[in-house]
């Protein structure tokens, strides 16, 4: 995804990533940091709601302070059991926007029952609803868009029913409705760019990644991703599941030829016209290719037994030798010689990924031996030896 830009486009009104597949891999990589988040939001506003409602209970004493009390102390209660209904979750980034909405609505709305009880505090309601503004747009973690509503809706019914009250004389009124126009204004700015900052610092990092493991001239994974993880977690996922797991190592025959006599440039071309070839008859975020070395090429087949290996082997080899590459005056043609190496890990479980990449080179040789432009291969017994 990294090598399509188009992936990366973030919609301004929703600010997230245009497209679903990165979103849900952005998400996927910061669950830990939402969670988390949302657990210390969680707490502490849930402490700041419990000091309110003391601050009720001093203002209108008992039992006048009851309904305010209990709308105060309701929200906190629910972000609590969301907390843990998240925790339990299947889908936790999903569960904790949902509670994280139910919990910023619950608490911009209990402001609306206090001020019925003290609407002489008008002003300091005003304050405090434009610090839970901000509150619900940048430190509760949520769907900008969904924050954004949740802000600007309560705040606005807030100052409607100020209004309707009448609590206050006309400039206090305006002096608080500013406060909360700018609260919301910038809250929401601020909301954007955040959503926008950490989706742009989560793309620049998948391209350097993908840069890291891929070969610039083919895009095939290179040697380092190789060595790294491919092969070793491909087998050990074989090894777990007991499946079959197949390899094919391929090489440009007489490839030295080709820049000796066309130039550098038309080997490249070449070759990036095989791994284009090769990349194009495999199963797309199933198969893997690497180049293996400056012409040699490994193609990883997971779920794959040799029959098949072989025949994609054969297929390639066919369509390769079949091409010509029209390049300036010239016209370029060659072929590639196979060796096709395959195990069953229900039964061959030792096998190593070093003794699978040896088998398809010896089996690649074996093509070369025999004349090149053809396929050699072998099923790995359970010995680690190649079968008859
Ligand atoms: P064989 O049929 O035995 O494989 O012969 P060959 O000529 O293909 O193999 P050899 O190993 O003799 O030569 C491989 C050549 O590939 C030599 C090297 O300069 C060239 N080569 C390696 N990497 C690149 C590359 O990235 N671009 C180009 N143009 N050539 C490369
Ligand atoms: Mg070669
Ligand atoms: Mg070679």
């Amino acid at each position: 995804m990294p090598n399509d830009p188009g992936t990366a486009s973030i919609a301004r009104l929703r600010g997230e990533f245009a497209c679903a597949t990165t979103e849900v891999g952005f998400l996927h990589q910061n669950t830990a940091t939402i969670l988390r988040d949302l657990h210390r939001s969680v707490l502490l506003c849930s402490l700041c709601y419990a000091l309110f409602g003391i601050a009720d209970v001093l203002a209108l004493g008992l039992p006048g302070a009851l309904v305010p009390l209990l709308s105060r102390l309701f929200p906190p209660l629910v972000a609590i059991v969301g907390l843990r209904y998240v925790s339990r979750a299947a889908a936790p980034i999903k569960a904790a926007y949902r509670s994280s909405s139910i919990t910023s609505l619950l608490a911009m709305t209990s402001y609306l029952v206090v001020v019925c009880y003290r609407p002489h505090d008008i002003l300091l309601h005003g304050m405090a609803m434009s610090l839970m503004a901000v509150a619900v747009l940048l430190f509760l973690p949520n769907r900008a868009l969904t924050a954004v509503m949740i802000a600007t809706g309560a705040s606005f019914l807030f100052m409607l029913l100020a209004w309707h009250l009448d609590a206050t004389d006309a400039q206090s009124f305006g002096a608080m409705t500013m406060m909360l126009v700018f609260a919301n204004v910038f809250g929401v700015i601020a909301c954007y760019r955040h959503a926008r900052l950490w989706r742009e610092q989560y793309w620049a990092q998948q391209v350097l990644q993908n840069l890291s493991v891929r070969d610039p001239l083919t895009g095939c994974y290179n040697r380092r991703h190789l060595n790294a993880a491919l092969l070793d977690g491909e087998i050990a996922r074989a090894r777990r599941y007991s499946l079959n797991l197949s390899l094919i190592m391929c090489d440009l025959d007489g490839f030295k030829a080709i820049n000796d006599t066309h130039g550098h440039h038309a080997g490249d071309e070449l070759l990036r016209s095989f791994a284009t070839l090769v990349l194009s008859m495999t199963r797309d975020a199933v198969d893997t290719v690497v180049r293996y070395g400056g012409e040699e090429f490994l193609i990883i087949l997971p779920e794959t037994p040799l029959d098949g290996a072989v025949e994609l082997a054969e297929r390639v080899r066919a369509t390769f030798a079949g091409q010509r590459l029209r390049l300036d005056a010239a016209t370029l043609s060659t072929s590639a010689s196979f060796g096709v190496v395959s195990a069953d890990f229900s039964t061959a479980r030792s096998v190593t990924p070093q003794a699978m990449i040896a088998a398809a080179d010896e089996l690649m040789y074996d093509a070369k031996r025999g004349g090149r432009n053809q396929v050699c291969s072998h099923q790995l017994t359970p010995h680690l030896g190649l079968a008859a």
